[in-house]
């Protein structure tokens, strides 16, 4: 067998995926506990960002087999081996998986650096972070209690349960495939439901790598399934699928809309976690060194490519043009480099078509008038003359009409707009069709109250920018999605809430009326 460009697990019960005659990672479908070929046996080449070449192939799955997962979730869901399990005995093995994620978090890091780019300095804590979401709702499985109501009708107990929804499919995007995966599969999981997982079609391996995991746990044959391939030519089969009954999607507004159209034919359950073009708003009175700080990370930290990037910098104009030379100044020091490398602050953008996407922008901000004051091309860096890096950009004289300053770039790329007081940053930050985060900059607590109540928007970061926790509830406000992960409020969007009403006896006076 050719040497895998991966490093071995360091659990020997993980078996390495085995590699092709052609070098090649050759990945397949996960159904029923079983990796199988996809029925058609056609295959998708994934691309290292750093290099540029190809390193792994993966199904590209079709409507057959699409309905294979569906069929084995649906078994497995009506099957005792989980459906008998009490939610202590779920909550364990969510636990025990977790246990399994902190043991194994370097590998399945280098993993997903390899499949996306991204830094290992950043992987290796969302990594070890991610065991997390499996403890907080392991936990969780067992504390979700119904309740006991007081009716107005004499003779009859009426009680509360929670159930789970069914067979849940889960649709992910490819900036932080596992991270986001387990947002969906933790809770869905344990509020007792079957998965089958669809990652981006740029980014698969690291989950086929990761249900080795969920299978060595010991949870029982097709409660997680995974299927590969384009969205478009299998994503209408998973989301119109008459066994899935709940469709968890993190990705793109266009796919969104498509999705959540498909969805309500049928009367879908649906979470949307969609994109975002979040205002950092900078007033003069902030503790400036953090501000700095904020709007870096806020845009340039992940090449910009995370849902709530702040995109949007917002300058009160006191300070407008210090800020922007400062900013501008911090950013001559950045390192770019391969993101193994642990000094590394800047890695590859993550795909071919991303790239080509974050170019298109930079040309079509220039020719609405935006004045670019740094970047706006690829940055070009020894050792990598493939590598998909692009310089971290900057446009000034941005009005808010502008399309850089309306539409998601997903891209290391800043529009810096100017504003006079709170009303003027309220009315631009509202401004748009997106509501998902925002950041809030100022060292007047009552201000940053105010403002916070004021922007319309999921997350409010007041003094900090892209913290989260599973603790927590994330999700967006307006075209940004529809309900929310993370937190209790992520777990009950798996849950369906029944009504019990039981007779203690009382005589059925008359059978044509209503008590
Ligand atoms: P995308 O919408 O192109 O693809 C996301 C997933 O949907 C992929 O798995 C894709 O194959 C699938 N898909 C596409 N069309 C489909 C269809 N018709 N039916 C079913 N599935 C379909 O998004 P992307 O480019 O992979 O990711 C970037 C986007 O994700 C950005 O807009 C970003 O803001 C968003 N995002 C949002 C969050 C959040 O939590 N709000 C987090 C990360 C990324």
């Amino acid at each position: 067998m050719a040497q895998s460009p991966l490093p071995a697990p360091s659990n020997t019960d993980i078996k390495p995926t085995a590699v092709n005659s052609d070098g090649l990672v050759s990945y397949q479908l996960y159904i029923n506990g079983e990796f199988v070929a996809p029925c058609k046996g056609a295959a998708i080449r994934s691309q290292d960002p750093v290099t540029g070449e190809d390193w792994a192939e993966i199904p590209r799955g079709t409507p057959d087999d699409v309905d294979r997962a569906c069929q084995a979730a649906k078994d497995a869901f009506e099957n005792k081996a989980w459906r008998g399990l009490t939610a202590s005995a779920r909550g364990a093995l969510m636990r025990k998986l977790g246990d399994l994620i902190t043991e194994n978090a370097d590998w399945l890091a280098a993993v997903e650096m390899k499949d996306n780019g991204k830094l290992i300095a950043e992987l290796g804590n969302q990594m070890r972070y991610m065991a997390n979401y499996y403890y907080y709702y392991g936990g969780l499985a067992d504390k979700i209690e119904g309740a006991t109501i007081p009716t107005d009708k004499p003779g009859v107990l009426n009680y509360t349960r929670y159930e789970p929804v069914g067979v849940v499919a889960c649709i992910m995007p490819w900036n932080s495939p596992l991270p986001l995966t387990s947002l969906k599969l933790a809770p869905a999981l344990a509020a007792g439901n079957t998965v089958v997982l669809k990652p981006s079609e740029f980014t698969s391996a690291s989950l086929l790598e990761f249900v080795k995991l969920v299978e060595l746990a010991g949870f029982p044959k097709g409660v997680v399934n995974v299927v590969t391939g384009y969205g478009n030519e299998m994503g209408n089969a998973l989301v119109s699928h008459p066994h899935v009954e709940r469709i968890a999607f993190t990705g793109g507004p266009e796919a969104g809309r498509i999705i959540n159209e498909q969805a309500a034919r049928s009367m879908k359950r649906v979470t949307m976690e969609l994109g975002g073009k979040s205002p950092n708003i900078i007033f003069e009175d902030a503790d400036l060194s953090k501000a700095i700080k904020g709007a870096v990370a806020g845009i340039f930290a992940a090449s910009g490519q995370t849902c709530v990037a702040g995109s949007r910098l917002l300058l009160q104009r006191s300070i407008h043009d210090a800020f922007l030379d400062e900013l501008d100044r911090f950013l001559d020091g950045v390192r770019f480099g391969h993101p193994s490398d642990p000094e590394t602050q800047i890695a590859p953008i993550s795909t071919e078509p991303q790239m080509r996407k974050i170019q298109d922008y930079v040309q079509i901000a220039i020719n609405d008038g935006a004045r670019l004051v740094r970047g706006g091309k690829r940055a070009v860096v020894e050792g990598y003359p493939n590598g998909l890096f692009f310089e971290p950009t900057i446009f000034a004289d941005v009005d808010n009409s502008m399309r850089i300053a309306q539409e998601e770039v997903f891209g290391p790329i800043l529009a810096v707009i100017p504003f006079d007081d709170e009303d003027h940053a309220v009315a631009i930050a509202n401004d748009i069709q997106f509501g998902l985060a925002a950041g809030i900059w100022t060292e007047n607590l009552a201000r940053g109250i105010r403002m916070s109540e004021r922007v319309r928007a999921g997350t409010i970061w007041v003094n900090n920018y892209r913290s989260t926790s599973t603790t927590s509830p994330f999700g967006g406000f307006k075209m940004s999605g529809i309900g929310r992960e993370g937190g209790i409020a992520g777990m009950m969007e798996y849950l369906e809430l029944k009504s019990v009403w039981l007779s203690t006896g009382v005589e059925i006076a008359n059978p044509f009326t209503r008590r």
